[in-house]
């Protein structure tokens, strides 16, 4: 009787607003490469994406459903 190792591959893609790369979540995690801006969370591919972002996240941010 031999175990199956199940691979969690639950991680989800998302898009990096800046440059428009596709990150992964849990590797941008990993790296503190995730912002949480007005409820959504962002991911970014490096450290200066997030800065541009950092520095003016209202050109970036994708508007959403707003909740009210
Ligand atoms: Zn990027």
């Amino acid at each position: 009787m031999r175990d199956e190792p199940v691979t969690e591959t639950e991680s989800e893609i998302e898009t990096d607003p800046v440059c428009g790369m596709r990150v992964e979540d849990e590797l941008a995690r990993d790296h503190d490469l995730a912002v949480v801006y007005e409820g959504r969370q962002y991911l970014f591919c490096g450290p200066s994406c997030r800065a541009k972002f950092l520095h003016r996240p209202a050109d970036y941010a994708v508007p959403g459903r707003t909740q009210p």
